[in-house]
């Protein structure tokens, strides 16, 4: 979504308002000259994350340590834990995605250890595979706000892009009444960093309807490995047990396609599994 130019002037007037440098005038003399105070361009920033539809946006505001290996009911009850192993594993490959080691002071030293933008070089992507209130998405979230820190300090324009699976899989699709969502997808292809959430193969009768295309979605997949540019995603422990077993492998192409499950595959690839340590969970798996 983008902002409107009347969101843009209401962030623009709270940033000043709060800010010691120009104390609400948005702009500073420097050198003589007058100058867009620096709070401005925090503003445009922070209205940016604003805008991005993470469900629940709570997860925005949340820090490292509010990882803990909880897992969430659908009414955001705690209703058991990660194993041990694997909140300490999925912790140290996700703080090692976004900096330069993973045992880092996150209050002391992030600022200097971070190095999410190395992926851009290296083309690395990430997968975080999970059941429904495990921490996926809020882990997702967290290496989003590293990518967002390192913009800010490096003062770079990545392109980067937050989407749903179920939102990527209707752009890509053809419907009675719209065809693919062509521009949109070039977007996703082209963006530096891209964000998927969610990823899932559904069953008939779930709700869902019609499978993408997926010569689109191998398209943007394809682009996105050709180009060495990172996709981070979430997805659910049935895609990863659909991935295992030959039966259901052709679900999940049906649903992702050849591309995208190749990307999840791969050895260039981290992977983490979160992996519910309690008994009741393991049966519902
Ligand atoms: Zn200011």
């Amino acid at each position: 979504m983008t902002p409107t130019e009347k969101e843009f002037e209401a962030y623009y007037r709270r940033f000043a308002k709060n800010c010691p440098r120009c104390k609400g005038q948005r702009t500073i003399l420097v050198n003589g000259v007058l100058t867009r105070c620096i709070c401005q361009n925090k503003a445009v920033k922070r209205l940016y994350f604003d805008k991005i539809s993470i469900s629940p946006s709570s997860l925005k505001y949340k820090e490292w340590d509010d990882f803990n290996g909880s897992i969430l009911n659908l009414e955001g009850d705690v209703d058991g834990a990660l194993t041990v192993s694997s909140l300490e594993e999925a912790k140290r490959k996700a703080m090692e995605y976004c900096f330069d080691h993973w045992d880092i002071d996150v209050d002391k030293e992030r600022n200097k250890a971070i190095n999410i933008d190395r992926h851009l070089r290296d083309g690395q992507n990430l997968v975080i595979f999970g059941s429904p209130g495990s921490g996926k998405t809020l882990l997702a979230v967290l290496v989003l706000k590293e990518l967002l820190r390192c913009m800010w300090i490096r003062k770079r324009d990545y392109r980067y892009k937050w989407i749903k699976f179920t939102d990527l899989v209707g752009h890509a699709r053809w419907d009675n009444s719209r065809s693919v969502n062509h521009d949109r997808l070039d977007e996703l292809s082209e963006s530096h960093f891209l964000f998927i959430d969610g990823i899932d193969v559904y069953r008939s009768g779930e709700g869902h309807n019609t499978p993408p295309d997926l010569i689109e979605l191998d398209r943007l997949f394809s682009y996105r490995r050709a180009m060495s540019i990172p996709t981070i995603m979430t997805a659910t422990t049935s895609l990863r047990d659909a991935m295992k077993a030959p039966a259901l492998a052709g679900l999940a192409k049906k649903w992702c396609g050849d591309e995208l499950i190749s990307m999840m595959c791969s050895s260039e690839t981290v992977r983490i599994v979160l992996d519910r340590g309690d008994i009741v969970g393991k049966l519902q798996d």
